[in-house]
């Protein structure tokens, strides 16, 4: 069956179909982080979930050219720096090398390109009075610019708001906004006081860009005026999105986004993780925990991107257990099959991947492994698993490694008083005996460390 998308826009899965004519080249732009923290692990969730809108593209045969911005002025950030008094480049430079790292801890690709607010200026500025001489965008006395959205008959069109419904307020200067407060949104913030030295020139004198214009802005100027894929978390539907549809569509008069695809949000105790409500955690955190990227990206990743995904430690614990057994079976499997190479794909792989061709489908996905995860143990441990099948189905589970962007743990090495002991248990197994060496076994197991055989040698791996 073709990839399907669940596209916001219609509420309906739909065949993707990129516009490229050739059917390869895939246009992708996904809304990136505002640069003035750490990312907590509810942002990440989402960047898991765009590292696997990339990769499964790819594993289909087509090529996405994958763009995501990085915020880097806007209100939040704004804040900041007149608090800590830290220079706006210093600051956000900072974060974005800090969002990177996390991105490398987690497996997730980085994007092609991925372009910043504050060097986009002249661009914005004139994407602006485009918008202006269409006749779509007005001036305040103060110098700010506003999309005038009843100018926009479509607007709501993405979050689906009845405009009768609602009252519309005056204008919303702030760049975060509720429902409640719709109205005309800025594009162009006139200086104040409170952004001190944070101000570009412009024909509407000094100032800086609102939000919402930059990735309308940014996505055209490296993707072109129509996309294939717009992805970012479900709280970007309203306002951000909506008004990124009526600012572009409003300057080319042609369809933006061809897919909207939006990701549920992380949980705590159910409500949205965020650094507003204060109930998150950076990734930093749960390293200092102990726990790997590796572990937090299969926990990340393993709800179906639609669903909230609600976060405690416990659920992250689990996520442990459950890859700790695919990777135990994933060791089983190399063990048996030797050095056989595997003449063909062991059907798994297939499996995995058509579950995930139905909306990226990953608790299909991950149940189909599991499900093959038992049956071939049980194979295993009656020796009923030739070889070949065994090479295969490794082969496979390497490649569904990759798709799932699981790094690699970074190597741990075990102390000297364990590699002792794990040398005395080799030293008493080639004696044969047996006994001395499941001692030694328990001995390393109690120091935190799981000792395994390998057709190498042994090796240890932190329990
Ligand atoms: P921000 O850095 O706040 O601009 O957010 C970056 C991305 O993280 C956006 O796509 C947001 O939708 C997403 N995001 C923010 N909070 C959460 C959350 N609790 N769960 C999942 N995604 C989130
Ligand atoms: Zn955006």
């Amino acid at each position: 069956m073709a990839l399907r998308f669940h596209n916001t826009l219609t509420r309906s899965q739909e065949e993707f179909r990129p516009l490229d004519p050739a059917g390869q080249k895939v246009r992708l732009y996904c809304c990136g982080p505002t640069v003035y923290n750490y990312a907590h692990i509810g942002n990440l969730r989402t960047m898991v979930f765009f590292d696997l809108v990339r990769r499964h593209l790819e594993i289909r045969g087509f090529h996405p050219q994958h763009v995501m911005n990085i915020t880097d002025v806007e209100d939040k950030i704004i804040r900041t720096v007149q608090e800590s008094g830290e220079p706006l480049s210093l600051l956000t430079r900072r974060f974005e090398a800090a969002f990177f790292e996390d991105l490398d801890l987690l497996g997730c690709k980085h994007p092609h390109e991925s372009p910043r607010a504050t060097e986009h200026i002249p661009q914005i500025i004139a994407f602006i009075e485009k918008l202006e001489k269409k006749g779509v965008a007005y001036k305040t006395q103060d110098g700010s610019v506003y999309f005038s959205i009843e100018k926009f008959p479509c607007y709501g069109k993405l979050s689906r708001l009845d405009l009768n419904q609602l009252k519309p307020g005056a204008r919303v200067s702030q760049d975060e906004y509720a429902r409640e407060t719709y109205g005309d949104f800025a594009l162009w913030k006139a200086h104040t006081e409170r952004d001190g030295n944070i101000f570009w020139e412009s024909p509407w004198g000094r100032g800086r860009p609102g939000w919402h214009i930059e990735c309308s802005c940014m996505s055209m100027q490296h993707l072109g005026e129509t996309i294939d894929i717009h992805c970012g978390g479900e709280d970007l539907i309203f306002p951000h999105h909506e008004d990124e549809i009526a600012q572009s569509e409003a300057a080319t008069g042609k369809p933006f986004v061809r897919y909207w695809l939006h990701s549920a949000h992380l949980l705590v105790n159910g409500e949205k993780m965020s650094k507003t409500a204060g109930n998150f955690f950076t990734l930093r955190d749960l390293i200092e925990k102990g726990f790997t990227g590796r572990e937090i990206r299969y926990a990340l990743g393993s709800v179906h991107y639609r669903l909230p995904l609600n976060f405690t430690l416990e659920g992250l614990h689990a996520a442990r257990q459950a890859l700790h057994r695919l990777e135990e079976w994933a060791d089983r499997l190399h063990a048996c099959c030797a050095k056989t190479q595997a003449a063909s794909s062991g059907g798994l792989l297939a499996g995995f991947l058509e579950a995930l061709d139905d909306d990226l489908n990953i608790s299909e996905a991950l149940g189909s492994l599991f499900q093959i995860r038992r049956e071939t143990s049980g194979q295993m441990d009656r020796n009923e698993l030739s070889a070949g099948k065994a090479a295969e189905l490794w082969q496979d589970w390497k490649q569904i490694e990759q798709l799932l962007g699981l790094p690699d743990n970074p190597a741990q090495e075990a102390p000297a008083d364990v590699t002792a002991l794990a040398e005395k248990r080799l030293a008493a197994r080639k004696a044969k005996d047996w006994k001395q060496s499941d001692e030694l076994r328990v001995e390393i197991q109690t120091k935190g460390w799981t000792v395994k055989d390998t057709p190498e040698g042994y090796k240890l791996t932190r329990a």
